[in-house]
């Protein structure tokens, strides 16, 4: 029932109203869909992490620690880098928007490439900033000459993704170090999927110097999706800013122990992680042979651009499969992998699409 007397304003102001919805993957939860859509990791949490968080619940009566101090230190231990260099937020996601908030005025512009991830054009134009969406090359990787060719003196930001998301293209270690000289934030949601050694690794471009501010996060490989914590690491008086900037108590406790108990079991992980990679790298030769012109990725997905006719049409094959599978109008289909059992029910709508039966 609303209220006769009920004022509608004030409105958002215009840059919100502007925006348009954020699309997330549909949510894993349906019992009938194999949820695919979302390059959430397919394991559970581990069980040492698990037990973490179940003592730990006990104290959410309080407060977090607000400055994330334990799980600061232990991912600067874990990187070899200065515990102050560290900034925890809820999700990368978040951090990145206080990037974005510290770093830009009204009118300066952030140029990242596209297509790469929905949340980057929605977080600039939030900070009023100036989104500057530069597409991707052949390769459905960055294009860096035409992002360097895009930086103006507005230029506050250069936003890269590595590997893409959606494509799941890395940038190259020889391409990283060409960049102009503006700050450059490499997001690195999927690093731990990434086994190319000519890959561009943030973490050594920040060690050696270049003026490059890098984000993780727990939310994928570490499997930790649902409790959104992650970091970057940043400069000084980037770490100071997004400190500044933080929500307070923004990581819980949770969030924050179990992190750190995820990078005690770091060698599990990357077991977990192996299992990924090698089946990733078995479901893109396996789509390639039966004709499925799938890019180079290095995350935990797969890419297949098609038109949007097209698009849907494999939208749908899925679905009839019982699959949920994440569609970008008029770009393409990103599908999430899993484990052998479900990469190959993958493997067999696509054969099925290109009447290449028997996906084995
Ligand atoms: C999933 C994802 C993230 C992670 O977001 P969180 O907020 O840490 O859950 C960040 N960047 C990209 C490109 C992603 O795909």
């Amino acid at each position: 029932m609303t209220h006769p007397a009920m004022p509608l304003t004030p409105l958002p102001r215009g840059s919100v109203s502007a925006l348009p919805p954020y699309v997330a993957g549909r949510a894993g939860q349906s019992e009938t869909l194999t949820p695919l859509a979302s390059n959430e990791s397919h394991y559970l949490p581990l069980q040492s992490v698990l037990d973490v968080i179940a003592r730990s619940g006990a104290n959410i009566n309080r407060y977090p620690d607000s400055g994330a101090t334990a799980l600061r230190e232990r991912i600067a231990e874990h990187l070899a880098v200065p515990a102050d260099e560290v900034a925890a937020g809820p999700g990368s996601v978040g951090v990145l928007q206080q990037i974005i908030v510290s770093l830009c005025d009204p009118g300066d512009e952030v140029v990242f490439a596209w297509r790469s991830f929905e949340a980057y054009p929605l977080l600039v134009t939030l900070a009023g900033a100036r989104p500057v969406p530069v597409p991707l090359g052949p390769d459905e990787g960055h294009d860096l000459e035409a992002m360097a060719a895009a930086i103006t003196d507005r230029t506050r930001i250069v936003l890269l993704c590595t590997p893409n998301n959606p494509t799941g293209v890395p940038i190259s270690r020889a391409a990283i170090e060409r960049l102009p000289h503006v700050l450059v934030v490499l997001d690195e949601a999927y690093v731990e999927y990434n086994t190319d050694p000519a890959s561009a690794n943030g973490i050594e471009s920040y060690r050696n110097g270049q003026n490059v501010c890098v984000l993780r996060t727990f939310s994928k490989a570490y499997g930790l999706a649902g409790l959104r914590v992650g970091y970057a690491i940043a400069r000084p008086p980037i770490a100071e800013a997004l400190r500044k900037t933080a929500i307070p108590f923004g990581v819980s406790d949770l969030a924050q122990r179990a992190a750190i108990a995820s990078l005690d079991a770091e060698r599990e992980m990357r077991d977990r992680t192996a299992r990924i990679t090698s089946e990733r790298d078995r479901v893109i030769s396996r789509a390639r042979a039966i004709g499925w012109a799938v890019p180079n990725s290095q995350a935990n997905f797969i890419w297949i651009r098609a038109d949007e006719d097209r698009r849907q049409k494999i939208t749908k094959a899925f679905e009839e499969a019982a699959i949920l599978v994440r569609g970008y109008t008029g770009d393409g289909v990103r599908v999430t992998l899993a484990d052998p059992a479900t990469n190959d029910r993958v493997l067999r709508v696509l054969a099925e699409m290109t009447g290449n039966g028997g996906a084995q």
